[in-house]
């Protein structure tokens, strides 16, 4: 069952949908992963009424994971609405990456949504999503 998600994983990594950088962006966030070396930009375009996700492009650099993370949840929120976009939580994430992953590893494959909350909701956002974590 593991395999589907491994070569999901690979192919993402190998072929990133949406990878850019759009100019202009309506957002235009990056944060990096010190203990990895991951590093990612999300820039997107919002519709005029700026509610919905039209437009989306990662550029970054990293292991796999980071990156085929970033690829697969670009995927998921391309013409998603801001607040379906808001309802996405760290365990939607891990379960889209679907394999286990190690404390270290998990921040590669959250630095997706981390830098899409920022993006979002500013980094205050984020701190909260951690603090969820250790309730
Ligand atoms: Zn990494």
């Amino acid at each position: 069952m593991d395999d589907f998600y491994r070569e999901n994983i690979l192919d993402h990594g190998k072929n990133p949908r949406h990878r850019g950088i759009l100019v202009p962006a309506d957002m235009d966030c990056e944060a990096n992963n010190p203990l990895c070396g991951d590093r990612l930009r999300l820039t997107l375009r919002l519709d005029p009424e700026k509610k919905r996700i039209v437009e989306l492009a990662w550029d970054g650099e990293g292991c796999a994971i980071s990156q085929a993370s970033a690829s697969m949840l670009g995927e998921t929120i391309l013409g998603m609405t801001l607040d379906e976009v808001a309802k996405i939580g760290k365990q939607d994430v891990l379960d889209m990456i679907g394999i286990p992953l190690s404390m270290n590893r998990m921040k590669c494959g959250l630095l997706s949504l981390k830098v899409l909350t920022i993006a979002l909701y500013g980094l205050g956002a984020w701190h909260q999503h951690e603090l969820e974590d250790e309730d």
